[in-house]
């Protein structure tokens, strides 16, 4: 065995932890985009793990047709779907928008995602346009002049691979330790504050999810699913379509926060897995074989859960104008929604402006559908499940049915 020489003893982990680096004098501004609308909670715990406070983290505000005249017009430099075009207003917003300026503008290039169907699938990546989106937005601010170098902003757009927890520390320090002043240590420290964010905030909104579906089970009461990518959110690119059904009184569910507790799925997904026809709830290979694409997967997942949860009795799909992922899960997704007679209504080929009276027009539409048949579908489905449900706890399942 090797005796430690002086060098190598003094480069042993010290008993105290370095004093934190000052960066409480820098400002990181986000652009609130794609998604970073499910991976937020990540990069707040990461910066706030580096000692940024939480004042001095700034997300650009929801898209709008306004925020892209003012800080986006002629900065654009691909034509694509709109959930990508509209970074050129949320960069500007960011350079040219603040009352405080920022000194870092931080946009990460996500490259695979967490997921719930880790591990049940090919692979959890991101759309190409969404990895990239970052890039092909920053040449319009560089085409005549740097921008963020004249507004002495620095530009951080690291590639990382937030589905492969395994190489985030590396591809972060690598991408950020210039800018941030890292070392690998506190790299690994800040990724794991990060995840840690990440995963209490799914963990809370997939339970408020759950609470929300105990509630319908023992109400009776209908609610509806949205379909959709995370960045539907966005007030600016989903037109907030499931508020203005929500203000019907029907409570809205997202997929991506559907509780995936293993009581709750081994009863929605018994009959399959018995039969063989699929190895866990999670496994979506009856339905969607090239699983590669994380949102794709969650969308067709989504969309199982919906067709045997009883108390979903509506899907609501959103996607954006020249969106080629949603294109080819446009049939699948209503015909597995629709095995069941679950209602499913679709609003594709969304784009910047909001198209109100067509919106309203169909929410009375939808309304109506869902005050009408909501009850025969509960019950339908809930013919096709055990009567052991595990959302009506010791009492067995034999809600009141009402809408
Ligand atoms: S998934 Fe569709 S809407 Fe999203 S970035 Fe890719 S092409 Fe655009």
């Amino acid at each position: 065995m090797p005796f430690p020489t002086l060098r190598t003893w003094f480069e042993k982990k010290p008993s105290v932890e370095p004093p934190r680096k000052d960066r409480s004098h820098l400002r990181v501004g986000i652009a609130k985009v794609l998604n970073v609308w499910s991976t937020h909670q990540f990069w707040v715990g990461f910066l706030k793990e580096l000692g940024i406070s939480s004042e001095n983290i700034v997300f650009s505000s929801d898209t709008s047709e306004e925020q892209g005249r003012e800080f986006g017009k002629g900065r654009g430099t691909v034509d694509c779907c709109y959930p990508v075009k509209c970074i050129s207003g949320h960069y500007g917003e960011l350079v040219f928008g603040q009352k405080r300026n920022i000194n870092i503008l931080l946009s990460p290039m996500i490259h695979s995602l967490p997921s719930i169907l880790h591990g049940h699938v090919v692979d959890t990546v991101t759309c190409t346009r969404v990895m990239a989106g970052p890039e092909s937005i920053k040449a319009g601010f560089l085409k005549e002049s740097d921008i963020f170098a004249e507004n002495k902003i620095l530009y951080a757009s690291p590639f990382v691979s937030l589905g492969d927890r395994h190489m985030v520390t590396q591809q972060l320090f690598t991408s950020l330790k210039n800018i941030f002043d890292l070392d690998m240590e506190e790299t690994a420290r800040a990724v794991k504050a990060g995840f840690d964010a990440l995963d209490n905030f799914t963990a809370k909104a997939r339970q408020q999810s759950r609470d929300i579906l105990t509630w319908c089970a023992e109400n009776g009461k209908p609610c509806i699913l949205v379909l959709a990518r995370p960045y539907h959110m966005d007030p600016g690119i989903g037109h907030e379509i499931e508020g203005e059904l929500q203000a019907h009184g029907y409570p809205i569910l997202w997929l991506q926060y559907l509780p995936g507790d293993d009581d709750l799925v081994n009863w929605l997904f018994e009959e399959d897995v018995k039969t063989g026809r699929i190895k866990s709830p999670f496994d979506i290979s009856d339905v969607w074989t090239s699983s590669y694409s994380s949102n794709t997967n969650e969308i067709m997942w989504g969309a199982k859960f919906a067709t045997r949860c009883p108390w979903i009795t509506c899907v609501v799909r959103l996607s954006s104008y020249e969106c080629g992922m949603d294109q080819p899960t446009y049939t699948p997704a209503q015909k597995i929604v629709e095995a069941t007679g679950t209602l499913y209504f679709k609003f594709g080929d969304l784009d910047s402006t909001k198209p109100g009276g067509g919106i309203k027009i169909r929410v009375e539409t939808i309304v109506h559908y869902l005050s009408k048949y909501s009850a025969e579908i509960i019950q339908r489905k809930l013919n096709c499940l055990s009567p052991d449900c595990p959302l009506v706890g010791a009492r067995r399942s034999d809600p009141a049915v009402s809408t």
